[in-house]
């Protein structure tokens, strides 16, 4: 065989005239094999890439899905026990299954656009609710100020006297309550005080038993432990008799008071104790 441009004689099995360069029809027919072989396998790779973007996908999707119905239902929770973070807690989830779905290029899942408007329900009504509550707060204790105030101003006039009389005594008692409370709730949380208790009176002290009022549904009932000095005065409350705990040192914390005076008639009434410390 020869070379078409150059006429050298050549081997009919090489690619290319050995002398010119001249790819020869046995090259042309492997050169296009090569070609074909190429095609095929760039095209068995973007199948390949294919099947692994829609496995990635799939298994993307379904960990936003579980994530996204994971912070409808605590969102759902949350708004249905009203004003519990709970539903912003779900929402701040829902945000998340969102933006990842957007970054994977899954669609958003409908739960994860429910968490986040339950959320934002959630949200509002946990703000609506502390407002509410700090409102009604403030406004339950400016009226059991604003009472206390008349009732110190009713007995002015009578607490100079030598003897406490009964009215008096009821409303420096509960004028006491109003403002300082009780066993750690604010004074305001009382309501329906009443003293059908009796008043019994020396010269420097009293005490009015029975002091009644209500929170919520509980019932309050103490007695009002008078001292006088230039006038009438409430020393503290007490549970049960003035007189049977030995007054505490404050006049201010009654409830903590009591609670030591307990502590401390029990410590005194128990057996000594054989070296052995007592704390
Ligand atoms: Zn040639």
């Amino acid at each position: 065989m020869n070379c078409q441009r150059c006429g050298a004689t050549i081997d009919p099995g090489v690619h290319e005239c050995p002398f010119c360069g001249l790819q020869t029809p046995a090259g042309a027919a492997a050169a296009q094999m090569a070609e074909m072989a190429r095609l095929q396998n760039a095209q068995m790779q973007a199948q390949q890439n294919a099947f692994a973007n829609e496995q990635r996908r799939r298994v993307a999707a379904a960990t936003i899905e579980s994530s996204a119905t994971t912070a409808m239902w605590i969102s759902l929770v949350g708004t249905l026990l009203c004003c519990s973070p709970m539903g912003i807690v779900g929402g701040v989830f829902g945000l998340r299954a969102r933006s990842v779905a957007m970054k994977s290029g899954v669609a958003v899942p409908m739960k994860a656009t429910i968490a986040i408007v339950l959320g934002l329900v959630g949200a509002v009504l946990t703000a609506g609710f502390l407002t509410f509550a700090w409102v009604k707060g403030s406004q339950d204790e400016e009226t059991a100020n604003a009472r206390a105030a008349a009732l110190d101003k009713k007995s002015a006039s009578k607490v100079t006297a030598a003897r406490l009389d009964h009215e008096t005594a009821c409303q420096l008692g509960e004028s006491y309550l109003l403002r300082n409370g009780w066993d750690s709730r604010s004074g305001s949380q009382y309501s329906n005080i009443e003293c059908p208790g009796k008043l019994t009176d020396s010269t420097d002290s009293a005490e009015l038993e029975d002091l009644t009022s209500k929170y919520n549904s509980e019932t309050l009932k103490v007695s009002v432990c008078f001292k006088r000095g230039v006038k009438w005065y409430v020393d503290r409350l007490a549970v049960g008799s003035c007189a049977a705990p030995p007054p505490g040192a404050g006049a201010d914390a009654s409830a903590r008071d009591a609670r030591v005076d307990s502590a401390a008639a029990s410590a005194s009434s128990a057996p000594p104790s054989y070296g052995r410390p007592i704390f």
